[in-house]
């Protein structure tokens, strides 16, 4: 009894110094003018949403705003994510309308053959754990916008300061823009050698970041250590019902809700109506912000979009993990705890439903991992660049696929390709001079680019549904759901828009990008 008093007490104690430590860095919005004309656009990324779900809370009255602003507007149930299904790629094809050959960030885990490390924006406790906090919070904090976010593409926020138009973002982790900032670290993380003190980064004009940049004074309650520093719903909608209070909302505005997330990890694609209903309430308090719901509508155009869908993966310890490593114990494995080493073969780069296979050294040939590979049926497809050409194997198909861009063969989306070979190892069908997509949508260019999207040999193993790849400390959702993969289940999105008729050119999400601007210069 009085050892657990003192545990009770210690733990009391730990909390109070941690919250004490945890100040917000609050910004004012004294300095910012706006100069709004029309209708301010407000997109709301909710991470994770599916349309099948969304339609179920909505049939059992349990999202009435999704629900509201689905009747007042559109909803476009089927758009193509990019690849791989990972927000930080998504998110960055949403920002800068290109896929991650031109953005360049490969995934939330990848190989910097420059730097001979593994990149990670922070996949689970235990991996940042091995891999350093330092290393994660400067990738996720720093690099990710500032470093591999290719120079070259602009982002939304950019392109619009460019234009004379201002533009927020509210906990997004792809933000760069066209402002000098600095981060102040908290003291206790900078003292703990977790982060440098101050960090200098370009944002929009209005920026939120969970503790690290915050407007809104009752978010104080919302960036504890258990609230996940402000990277959660309530922070989220409080900094926009903030901005709307304030009259301060600009031209337009990214906001970011990450919980739902999180929750269908957990219960699976199916199972989370309770999840939705959660994300609902937030996004009704931002509505309620308004004198109506109406109000709120004829206020500003709204957008209301998931990233990724997810994939059920199934409970049994041996079955449904892929544990690569295993499969190829033929090579030396590089270990996530320690450097690089010289005899290192092998890297893994685990983005839950697909993988990077690095091949470091020269005397293994690509075909030769991939044959090892092919043999489990767990795996959907394995693929490779040689030249120009991008190669495709799948376990049951004998023959091998090959394609590469330009060529005579057309897709929907109106690009062409010269493709060799068995299209069903892709699941695709070809029509006279037509290619038609089925499980996997936009297959060929969502391939292709994460196949160029970094330097380095590498081979990408895909999932099937059911499955995921684990690694050392990877997280893993046995009996839940997972994503990353090209399959359908991890790639189709929902879309509810308001307040235009206009449509983007195709309905995938690297093709929001020129709409969204077009809206926001068009208001
Ligand atoms: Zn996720």
């Amino acid at each position: 009894m009085v050892y657990l008093m003192i545990v009770i007490i210690v733990v009391v104690m730990i909390i109070i110094l941690i919250k004490t430590a945890v100040k917000p860095n609050r910004q004012s919005l004294d300095q910012t003018e706006m100069t709004q004309t029309g209708k301010p656009v407000i997109l709301l990324i909710v991470d994770s949403l599916m349309n099948e779900p969304l339609q179920q809370a909505v049939k059992k009255d349990r999202a009435p705003a999704l629900q509201f602003l689905m009747e007042h507007g559109r909803l476009y149930p089927d758009v193509v994510s990019s690849y791989p299904t990972m927000s930080v790629t998504i998110d960055s094809t949403l920002l800068t309308g290109t896929y991650s050959d031109k953005h360049r960030v490969p995934g939330l885990v990848w190989y910097d053959e420059n730097e001979k490390r593994l990149v990670n924006y922070g996949s689970a406790r235990e991996e940042v754990f091995k891999l350093g906090v330092k290393q994660v919070a400067e990738d996720n904090l720093y690099k990710l916008n500032h470093k591999h976010l290719h120079r070259d593409v602009k982002t939304i926020h950019e392109t619009l300061a460019d234009a004379g138009q201002q533009s927020a973002s509210i906990n997004a982790l792809v933000y760069r823009g066209n402002e000098k900032k600095t981060l102040h670290i908290p003291e206790v993380a900078a003292k703990l050698k977790l982060a440098p003190e101050t960090l200098h980064i370009k944002t929009p004009a209005l920026f939120s970041y969970g503790m690290l940049s915050q407007f809104s004074p009752k978010n104080d309650q919302h960036i504890g250590p258990f609230e996940k520093f402000g990277f959660n719903d309530a922070f989220s909608a409080q900094e926009l019902k903030h901005l709307i209070q304030n009259d301060k909302l600009p031209a337009f505005t990214i906001a970011y809700f990450p919980e739902l997330d999180q929750e269908v990890h957990k219960n699976g694609p199916k199972e989370h109506i309770d999840a939705i209903a959660k994300t609902d309430k937030q996004v009704q308090e931002v509505l309620n912000t308004y004198e109506s719901w109406d109000e709120a509508l004829n206020s500003a155009i709204w957008i209301v979009m998931g990233d990724s869908g997810q994939a059920e993966v199934g409970n049994d310890k041996n079955q449904s993990l892929i544990r690569l490593k295993d499969m190829l114990d033929d090579y030396n494995i590089y270990k996530v705890t320690e450097q690089v080493k010289k005899d290192d073969q092998i890297v893994l780069g685990h983005n839950e439903r697909m993988a990077f296979i690095y091949i470091l050294d020269e005397a293994i040939r690509q075909e030769e991992v991939v044959k090892k590979l092919q043999k489990d049926e767990r795996i959907g497809f394995l693929a490779w660049k040689d030249g120009a050409d991008v190669h495709v194997v799948a376990n049951g198909h004998k023959e091998i696929f090959t394609f590469r861009p330009d060529g005579p063969y057309r897709d929907s989306y109106g690009q062409t390709w010269t493709i060799k070979g068995d299209p069903s190892v892709l699941d695709m069908t070809v029509h006279g001079d037509v290619i038609e997509y089925k499980t996997y949508p936009d297959a060929l260019a969502r391939l292709h680019s994460s196949l160029h999207s970094h330097s380095g040999t590498y081979i990408i193993a895909d999932a099937k549904p059911g499955f995921e790849f684990q690694g050392e400390g990877t997280p893993i959702h046995l009996g839940g759901a997972a994503h990353g993969a090209l399959h359908e289940q991890d790639t189709m999105v929902p879309v509810i828009v308001t307040g235009t008729d206009t449509k983007p050119r195709h309905m995938r999400i690297v093709d929001l990008y020129a709409w969204m601007i077009d809206l926001t210069k068009n208001r």
